[in-house]
């Protein structure tokens, strides 16, 4: 089966397909990732080596996805709801490397304060010096990163960056009409239940800036700007 010309005579019944195809593996993309181009009417897909040996329909969900954002169209089909909860499980099976310490116990005291001990831990990783993005989820390989400017900072806004980013492990990503909602109403009002929340981010802020040298500071994670008017 040529899964690319499949994904889009289901999207697209009504149409014609016109297009040359190339589907490639490699190692060169980073984990569960993949893009798309259309050159000279190819339609050229390359996936990590990973999905390989994934289920066809889970890829055509994939591939699907990708037309629709290359073409710039929303749509839903039974098959991208596969690759959704596909993406959505790879936490539970991606294998876990040594965590640092510091990140393993500030992991654990949230784990018990927020999630009754249930959560299982993601990898914990220190990033680089970054003051724009504080710290993340990456859910293609489970992992905290955290910036090196908390290896010194007090414990409860380590922590603080550990829940936000565990909040995103937990509420996975929400999927609505083509989008993705990282910061959803729900997630916000999880987050809140923080100690002191309320003056956290000037806490960090007055925390940054007495580890501040030269340039400004920006937001705190770019998809947190719209909603932190401090850090904008
Ligand atoms: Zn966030």
């Amino acid at each position: 089966m040529n899964l690319i010309e499949e994904a889009y005579r289901r999207l697209f019944p009504e149409k014609e397909f016109v297009y040359q195809t190339e589907l490639e593996y490699n190692r060169r993309l980073s984990s569960f990732n993949s893009n798309i181009k259309l050159y000279n009417n190819t339609l050229s897909v390359a996936m990590n080596l990973q999905w390989k040996d994934i289920d066809d329909e889970i890829k055509i969900g994939l591939i699907q996805h990708l037309l629709l954002r290359l073409l710039k169209k929303k749509a839903t089909t039974p098959n991208i709801h596969l690759y959704h909860h596909f993406i959505s499980q790879i936490p539970t099976f991606m294998p876990k490397g040594e965590s640092d310490p510091m990140l393993a116990a500030s992991f654990e005291r949230i784990n018990q304060q927020f999630f009754s001990g249930a959560m299982e831990q993601p990898n914990l990783r220190w990033g680089t010096a970054s003051r724009n993005r504080l710290a993340y989820y990456n859910l293609h390989d489970d992992s905290v990163t955290v910036s090196t400017h908390f290896q010194n900072a007090p414990e409860h806004l380590l922590d603080y960056l550990m829940y936000h980013e565990l909040l995103h492990k937990q509420f996975k990503f929400e999927h609505k009409n083509g989008r993705t909602h990282a910061h959803t109403p729900a997630f916000r009002a999880a987050e809140a239940q923080f100690p002191n929340f309320k003056g956290i981010d000037t806490e960090l802020q007055t925390y940054l800036s007495s580890r501040r040298r030269i340039g400004v500071l920006r937001s705190l994670e770019s998809k947190r700007s719209s909603f932190l008017g401090f850090w904008r």
